[in-house]
């Protein structure tokens, strides 16, 4: 049997730059770019309240989470030195 080779991509936060939601309904996806988009305040969300082809609902959570994770890439952003390892088969 073969070993299963993981190797880590590092990918650094400030490179991350479109967010996708999925709509769990018909699987379109929205595609936010939060390196764009002005920080979410409270009571205005960024993040789109229906998916804009089936009309479903995005889930309330989901949205907040996606306009919290905007905020936190704005701070994060900035700083060097700040990424992510993503470990991925060989
Ligand atoms: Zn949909």
């Amino acid at each position: 049997m073969m070993p299963i080779m993981l190797k880590q991509n590092i990918i650094p936060f400030r490179d991350l730059q479109f967010m996708s939601l999925s709509c769990q309904s018909c699987k379109t996806e929205v595609i936010l770019d939060i390196s764009r988009l002005p920080r979410a305040e409270s009571g205005k969300s960024l993040t789109p309240q229906q998916c804009p082809s089936c009309m479903a609902p995005f889930d309330s959570a989901v949205r907040q989470h996606a306009d919290t994770m905007r905020n936190i890439y704005a701070g994060l952003s900035l700083v060097e030195g700040v990424n992510f390892r993503v470990s991925v088969e060989d």
